[in-house]
């Protein structure tokens, strides 16, 4: 049956301005990086994406090598989008990404202009697009000049393959340099996409200053740490959960200190009124200084429990505090 989406999907989700630019992005943002490959059942992931859609999530983030494998989950979304969303396509904020290893040989890899724009192509291709809305560099390469690699950003944006261009993973004072070289070649830097989480706080000690400073967004990408700030693993490690199958996320990591605090957060998230998925989501976009969260999830209705967070994102002093207190300990 054709789709038709839901006509109050503009209702409860909140956008946000992304950085100093004319986009806003939904305060949510789904992820394909799980769960969208081929080893996932196709069925599942168009439902979770055609749900997401209903729910106003306009923002879909992809990169080359996701799957498994690599690609795939562009393929598989490209279907998605072939048969339900097409007609969506002005309400969708699409981005990709390369910098990871994509394909055999050294053009495959880091952040060549070589690479960049072959791999955009190829992307483009695999989801049936003639552009992107955002295209970022993956990750920072030490091998090649910033002036190639946001040379290459610029390029793809004067040849009508993405709208706007992002970095990941970028150090703030990388981010910086680049940030100022692409703002002089006339193609400003739109986002930045770091991993934060109140597990991986990094982003704290300059990031967020430099992009403020700078007048870029930010998107936060593993809000949930991969799923550890939520209550998956309180209870040990189900089979269909993500540290049961993934190389990302070892049963190691869940330690019993980390799984003591998770069950003292998970706590805190109930005398809230919340799910602790909930109150990781909704502190990591605490102070409006991150643009939107990106989420993953293997059902739908994880994607709903995200969108339930926007019912309480507000934080007391003392509940800031009180998980402050329990991160440290
Ligand atoms: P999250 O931290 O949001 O983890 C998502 C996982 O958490 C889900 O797959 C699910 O795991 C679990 N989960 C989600 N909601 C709930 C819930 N309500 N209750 C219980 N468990 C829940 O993000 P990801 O690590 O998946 O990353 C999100 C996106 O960020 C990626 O898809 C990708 O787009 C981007 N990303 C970017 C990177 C980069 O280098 N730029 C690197 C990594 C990610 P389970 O499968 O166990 O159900």
């Amino acid at each position: 049956m054709s789709y038709l989406a839901n006509p109050e999907r503009y209702q409860s989700m909140e956008y946000r301005r992304c950085g100093n630019s004319g986009l806003q992005l939904p305060a949510i943002s789904l992820g394909l990086w799980h769960n969208f490959g081929d080893t996932t059942l196709f069925d599942n992931s168009r439902n979770m994406l055609l749900r997401a859609f209903d729910l106003g999530i306009t923002h879909f983030d992809l990169a080359n090598n996701y799957g498994p494998p690599p690609g795939s989950a562009e393929t598989n979304f490209g279907r998605v989008l072939q048969h339900d969303l097409l007609p969506y396509r002005d309400e969708m904020v699409i981005s990709s990404k390369a910098g990871y290893t994509m394909w055999e040989g050294t053009y495959g890899d880091w952040g060549s202009k070589k690479y960049l724009v072959a791999s955009l192509n190829q992307s483009l291709k695999r989801m049936g697009l003639d552009y992107v809305d955002v295209f970022y560099h993956h990750r920072p390469d030490p091998n090649t000049p910033l002036e190639e690699t946001m040379g290459a950003l610029d390029l793809i944006v004067r040849q009508g393959k993405a709208l706007y261009v992002g970095l990941s993973n970028y150090p703030a004072e990388t981010a910086r340099q680049a940030i100022a070289i692409l703002r002089d070649l006339g193609t400003p830097c739109l986002i930045h996409q770091p991993k934060y989480s109140m597990f991986e706080r990094w982003v704290e000690g300059g990031l967020l200053d430099v992009l403020q400073e700078e007048g870029v967004g930010s998107i936060a990408f593993s809000p949930l740490a991969g799923g550890l700030l939520t209550d998956r693993y309180l209870h040990g490690i189900p089979e269909d959960s993500r540290a049961a199958h993934s190389q990302f996320l070892k049963p190691e990591a869940i330690t019993e200190q980390k799984l003591g605090k998770i069950k003292q957060l998970n706590e805190m998230a109930l005398a809230r009124g919340q799910k602790l998925s909930q109150m990781a989501l909704a502190w990591v976009l605490r102070g409006d200084r991150v643009t939107s969260v990106l989420i993953g999830a293997s059902r739908i209705s994880q994607i709903e429990d995200a969108v339930g967070m926007l019912e309480n994102r507000h934080f007391s002093a003392e509940e800031l505090s009180a998980i402050e207190k329990t991160l440290a300990s």
